[in-house]
């Protein structure tokens, strides 16, 4: 095993953490459909409940055994095993929704009383969570926006008159669906600036748009990493799942509490994102190179306005250059722009397309294409919805793994669509004539 270490997570995503014997020979992991399993000796039995319910340490070498499929069951213990490898996390617990990752966590580690302080924006579900039921049990949350400097944040927090109860810092980057950046490394040293020994602030990252191959927040400070599994992860757009990765100390919390809400992932569930880690790196390593391709033709398309995209950083952007360096290992395969209109003008564009799917959800190896203002964010505040850049006229964009050249054609025949409006555009009327 610790010579499979050293080979890169691609090369062990076919053999990780299963061992062929155990399962007649067969060169896949069984779906391991079962609700319980059988003890060899009452003895065994006594022993497993022990370790599983923190009865006693584990003995060296003791492993936890399998029990009932709500605690373990061995496709999820080798999905979980493989997802370690990306993040190179000690532990990892898989969950059957990225929301079920997400507000587990959020349960387990903030108590009535205590203050939470998320990045804006972030996925709706978590907002929603975070804004309208985590109150609801006494927990308070403080927000600040993509491109806040430390000090401003470390206000937000103390302006509060409750910084001493701060509990938890949740982040989301790059930004839904602006590709804005926050700085891990930064956000963490926020969370170390309110920790006191007694009480250790941590810093969650939800990382589903650059995970778990592009950026990994571990190595930058951050204690836990979540994911929703639907995504990159999943990448076929045919499952709903989720993740949490860290320490072994904090996952072991994360999955005491999974146990007693019962939302781990089911065994069919767990086979199938097995399958899909296999072509993980290698559906990504396209979509990053379709994306580059397909963001350099969208900055030079006369119908464009704007294109967010990390690849379009320079040193004029000033920190969030320096941030993308640091923290992102690819431009990764988001892209949103504005089209020169408005809502007419962006559904003309989404109705026309043929090849790229009109659907939300990301990551797939089919190319999507949805209006933020109106689906994804439809619920964000107008005004804040203003800030963040989120109008009318912004497409996003998630690249697949198609041939670029098809995804460009299909980008061009649906912006042909757009008719040209000559009242205002000299430089369009002039490529009217043309
Ligand atoms: C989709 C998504 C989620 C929610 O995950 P589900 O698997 O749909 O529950 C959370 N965060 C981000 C960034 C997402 O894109």
């Amino acid at each position: 095993m610790s010579t499979d270490k050293k080979m890169k997570p691609e090369s062990l995503m076919m053999s990780y953490g299963y061992r062929p014997e155990l399962s007649e020979g067969a060169i896949k992991s069984p779906i391991f459909q079962t609700s319980t399993f059988v003890f060899k000796s009452a003895e065994e039995g006594k022993a497993f409940f022990e370790v599983a319910y923190g009865l006693r340490e584990k003995k060296e070498g003791e492993v936890m055994g399998l029990i009932y499929s709500r605690i373990n069951n061995p496709d999820l213990e080798i999905l979980e095993n493989r997802l370690c490898l990306w993040d190179e996390a000690e532990e990892c617990a898989v969950f059957e929704s990225g929301m079920s990752a997400i507000t587990t966590v959020l349960l387990e580690f903030l108590k009535p009383g205590d203050l939470v302080l998320a990045s804006s924006p972030l996925y709706g579900g978590t907002d929603h969570f975070i804004e309208k039921i985590l109150p609801k049990f006494g927990i308070h949350a403080v927000s600040f926006k993509v491109g806040q400097t430390r000090d401003e944040i470390m206000h937000i927090v103390e302006a509060t008159g409750m910084a001493d109860k701060l509990a938890l810092v949740f982040i989301e980057t790059p930004a839904n669906p602006t590709n804005d950046l926050i700085d891990i490394a930064g956000s963490k040293e926020i969370a170390r600036h309110f920790s006191t020994p007694e009480r250790n602030v941590l810093l969650a990252v939800d990382n589903t748009y650059m995970g778990p191959v592009w950026q990994h927040p571990l190595k930058h400070g951050a204690d836990l990493i979540l994911y929703s599994a639907t995504k990159y992860i999943g990448g076929h757009s045919d499952v709903i799942a989720g993740a949490c990765l860290g320490s072994s100390e904090l996952i072991t919390r994360v999955k005491g509490l999974r146990t007693f809400l019962g939302n781990m992932a089911g065994p069919w569930t767990g086979w199938l994102l097995l399958r899909s880690l296999e072509t993980l790196k290698a559906r990504m390593d396209i979509q990053a190179f379709n994306a580059e391709r397909v963001a350099a033709h969208l900055n030079e398309h006369p119908k464009i306005e704007k294109v967010y995209y990390l690849g379009n950083l320079t040193e004029a952007d000033g920190e969030s250059f320096h941030i993308r360096n640091r923290q992102c290992l690819t431009n990764g395969g988001m892209i949103s722009f504005d089209v020169k209109g408005g809502e007419k003008e962006a559904f003309t564009f989404l109705n026309s397309l043929k090849l790229i799917k009109l659907a939300v959800s990301l990551g797939s190896t089919e190319s999507l294409a949805e209006h933020p203002a109106t689906m994804t964010h439809a619920d964000v505040e107008p005004e804040h919805k203003e800030a963040l850049s989120i109008t009318e006229k912004m497409i996003r964009l998630s690249i697949g793994v198609e041939n670029y050249h098809d995804i460009l054609s299909d980008i061009d025949q649906a912006l042909g669509k757009i008719p040209l409006r000559v009242e205002s555009n000299q430089e369009e009327k002039q490529l009217h004539l043309v």
